[in-house]
């Protein structure tokens, strides 16, 4: 089963762009550059766009937050940008651990309700890893659970973490998933859960599941315990390629790692934010502070994130000839970042894809 590249669903019930092309022909997508190695990432994007001559005017902006009223906000310029926009591209941004504002990322998904993160997990051709054939996707509940910031002090020496699942946010996310399987051609979807612990949380998104399957008789549904998940997919990936897994936010955020590690890490993993309006696309990794500002970071993440984009935007002839550039320079193998064994710059890579456009 053949995923089609790097799509996003866009069927009628999910996520369609609603984005115009402006007078000079070109949509505008807002530029969130990011922090640590985000700026370099970022280039390396801008530099093959314009070489590919790409339909896009980027649009900048800076999302440093301020407090208002005891709460992390972003400024209004990015908010409006976005809005108008109705699409981004973000580089990592960095949280503070334990204390200081809540993180942007979070914010950012509250704020535009991007409430399904999808996340392909895609052997690069080419490239060799243990698993040669890998092609399953994750989709991540990406506005609660227990990234809903919901923390307090019971006594001394007693916090706890409320894990919130509402049956609104976990039917949204459902529904996308089955939506997703069927536009993008794979035939299984399995959610991912620990109902056997988390029974009213957990239990709650599965059987909300089994209901949401019904709506979609030729997409074939069943599900499997996490630790399980983690067990099998490190042992045999490839019984996953048929399948879309769907699962609550932090088990998302997880296996989405450890899918990485099967393809050869967190420099070539990209990812989706998607909303009923906006939608922002960013890698699957940080902000990489360890090589940051260095010139070595793995622009591939981001790029392959930005073909998810393209594929939104309908702009799939681009999005093929940048894919098909990037999966050629990787296979050549004379310009690999150091996280895939080689000793090429970031602009370097970035320059071998250009001459490969
Ligand atoms: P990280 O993903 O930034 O880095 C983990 C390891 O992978 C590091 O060794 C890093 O050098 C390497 N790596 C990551 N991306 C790479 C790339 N493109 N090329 C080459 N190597 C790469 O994870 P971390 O160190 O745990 O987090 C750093 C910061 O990023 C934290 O503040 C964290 O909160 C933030 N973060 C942000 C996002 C996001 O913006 N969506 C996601 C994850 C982490």
């Amino acid at each position: 089963f053949q995923c089609k590249g790097y799509a996003t669903a866009e069927g009628d019930k999910v996520a369609k762009f609603k984005g115009q092309k402006g007078s000079d022909g070109k949509y505008t997508v807002t530029l969130i550059e990011g922090d640590g190695i985000g700026p370099e990432i970022a280039q390396s994007v801008k530099d093959i766009y314009s070489a590919a001559n790409v339909p896009i005017k980027w649009e900048p902006v800076d999302v440093t937050p301020t407090l208002k009223d005891g709460k992390t906000v972003i400024p209004d310029e990015a908010i409006d940008s976005v809005t108008r926009n109705y699409v981004a591209l973000k580089g990592p941004l960095a949280t503070p651990v334990g204390k200081g504002h809540v993180s942007l990322n979070l914010t950012l998904r509250r704020t535009f309700n991007l409430f399904a993160n999808v996340r392909p997990c895609k052997s690069i051709a080419g490239y060799k890893t243990p698993y040669d054939n890998v092609n399953t996707v994750l989709i991540r509940e990406n506005t609660e659970g227990e990234y809903s910031g919901i923390e307090h002090v019971v006594v001394d020496g007693v916090v706890q973490s409320i894990k919130l699942i509402t049956r609104e946010a976990s039917e949204r996310v459902l529904r996308f998933a089955f939506q997703y399987a069927q536009d993008v051609g794979k035939p299984k979807v399995r959610v991912v859960h620990k109902a056997t612990i988390m029974k009213m949380s957990d239990g709650l998104f599965l059987n909300l599941a089994r209901d949401i399957a019904k709506e979609y008789p030729n997409v074939e549904f069943d599900a499997e315990m996490l630790d399980n998940t983690c067990l099998k997919m490190v042992t045999d990936p490839i019984p996953y390629n048929d399948k879309v897994l769907v699962m609550p936010n932090l088990y998302g955020d997880i296996l989405s790692d450890l899918c990485a590690g099967l393809i050869g890490g967190l420099g070539l993993t990209p990812s989706g934010n998607i909303g009923d309006e906006c939608s922002i696309f960013e890698a699957v990794h940080g902000s990489a502070p360890d090589i940051a500002g260095k010139g070595l970071a793995n622009p591939t993440a981001l790029l392959l994130s930005s073909i998810m984009m393209l594929q939104h935007m309908g702009l799939t002839q681009n999005a093929s000839s940048i894919e098909q550039a990037i999966f050629k320079t990787l296979a050549e193998g004379k310009a690999l970042t150091g996280d895939l064994g080689g000793k090429a710059k970031t602009h370097e890579y970035a320059d071998a894809i250009i001459s490969n456009l």
